[in-house]
């Protein structure tokens, strides 16, 4: 039999099994195989349609395969990829200078995944307290949120506060003080004279889109100034349009010393992520001291330009405050419902984002999102009890008004 035949006899793949038998597992995905995805929709190798309230976490602000982006991915693809910083490439400067401007401001240091983007701020940070604010060395310290998600990493698990994020990966980096979220008095006295930095999600998407009381960024930022710290924003999940506007901290007129971006910078198609920051805490870095192999890789930016062209029209940011309502007034019944016990203790919502925190007696966000998934919607729980919904912000009105039918009726009739 020649290799050719034997292909054309192969039996039908078995691509979970293969997974289960060849992959760590370190995720428990809901059983559907997806093939195929455009806009909001995804389909399975069934032909089973269903429309995607996850969005890979808001890496798919536009949605699957978005022309534009594709477009833009396939040009490079045909010109470009790969040139390591080794040498200069056409890409990356103007990427730096477009996510400057969106971002306001002065300089970025490009990366791949999110978790890297944060450890490169931390390195910067660091960097700038010694040289710049003059802490002692190797004394500097980071003020961080109880519950916060920032990547998998060992130096980021270390200040985690999930015990499964840490479990047995010690010994753990110093020099994190996590303290609680939402708490500006508890965060200033966290603060002294060894603190370089304060690094938070200015909402906080894992841990089922916490949006911090109002002022609270504000009076952050505040703090920070007085005390001569850092405000780094971690934007991985909340920037590029998820909450109305192009950075989560804009609600607050809020403009951290160093944002981080990642997930939708990519446009779905590529990793990419950024640390933009002022000046004087970017300029600490010199050659040698930080750097990345596919950082600022020409396909990466190539994408991230049109991501960013898209940012700049505002269409996306006023496409998540529409649908965002949308969404709003119709997760609203969950809560106000009369009569029937309700299924669902408490539901936030910031732009087109929620996160839907499930009553006791309605079971787990698992099986809620199991239950979604037999009729057709991707959801995936990130508590115990509680699930988060994040639709492409191009979702269209009907796809969106069809979706929360199903999570409406779902989920108000869940135990
Ligand atoms: C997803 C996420 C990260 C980590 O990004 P990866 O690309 O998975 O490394 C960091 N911070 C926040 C807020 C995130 O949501």
């Amino acid at each position: 039999m020649t290799l050719l035949q034997a292909a054309s006899v192969t039996a039908t793949p078995d691509p979970v099994g293969l997974e289960e038998r060849y992959a760590a597992h370190t995720y428990h995905p809901l059983p559907v195989t997806l093939v195929e995805g455009e806009g909001s929709w995804v389909t399975d190798a069934e032909g089973n349609r269903y429309l995607d309230l996850l969005s890979a976490y808001s890496a798919l602000n536009f949605g699957h395969r978005h022309p534009r982006l594709v477009a833009a991915a396939q040009a490079q693809l045909g010109r470009l990829t790969l040139t390591s910083r080794a040498f200069h490439n056409d890409q990356l400067g103007p990427f730096c200078e477009e996510l400057s401007g969106l971002v306001g401001l002065d300089r970025v240091i490009p990366m791949n995944t999110g978790a890297e983007a944060v450890e490169s701020a931390i390195k910067a940070a660091r960097r700038w307290a010694y040289d710049v604010k003059g802490v002692p060395a190797d004394r500097a310290t980071i003020v961080t949120a109880q519950n916060c998600f920032h990547g998998r990493t060992t130096t980021i698990i270390g200040f985690s506060t999930d015990p499964q994020a840490q479990r047995g990966f010690g010994p753990f980096t110093p020099g994190f003080r996590p303290v609680p979220f939402g708490d500006v008095g508890a965060l200033e006295a966290a603060i002294d004279a060894t603190t370089a930095a304060v690094l938070l999600e200015p909402v906080q998407g894992e841990a089922g889109v916490i949006v911090p009381p109002p002022g609270y960024l504000a009076a952050v930022r505040e703090v920070c100034d007085r005390h001569g710290v850092l405000l780094i924003a971690d934007e991985i999940q909340s920037g590029l349009g998820r909450t109305g506007r192009t950075l989560a901290c804009d609600h607050d007129d809020v403009v951290p010393d160093v944002v981080l971006l990642g997930k939708a910078l990519g446009g779905g198609i590529v990793p990419i992520s950024a640390v933009v920051a002022r000046r004087e805490v970017i300029d600490t870095l010199e050659p040698g001291s930080h750097g990345s192999t596919f950082g600022g890789n020409p396909l990466a930016c190539a994408v991230a330009r049109e991501v960013i062209d898209m940012m700049v029209s505002g269409e996306p940011q006023q496409l998540a405050r529409e649908r965002g309502a949308q969404l709003a007034r119709r997760l609203d019944v969950l809560t106000s419902a009369t009569g029937e016990p309700s299924r669902v203790a408490a539901v936030r919502t910031i732009g087109l984002w929620a996160g839907i925190d499930l009553a006791p007696g309605a079971g787990t966000a698992r099986a809620a999102s199991e239950q979604l998934l037999a009729h057709g919607v991707l959801v995936k729980d990130t508590s115990d009890t509680t699930i988060r919904v994040a639709p492409p912000l191009t979702i269209s009105a009907a796809d969106l008004d069809l979706a929360l039918d199903r999570i409406v009726e779902t989920v108000g009739s869940l135990g």
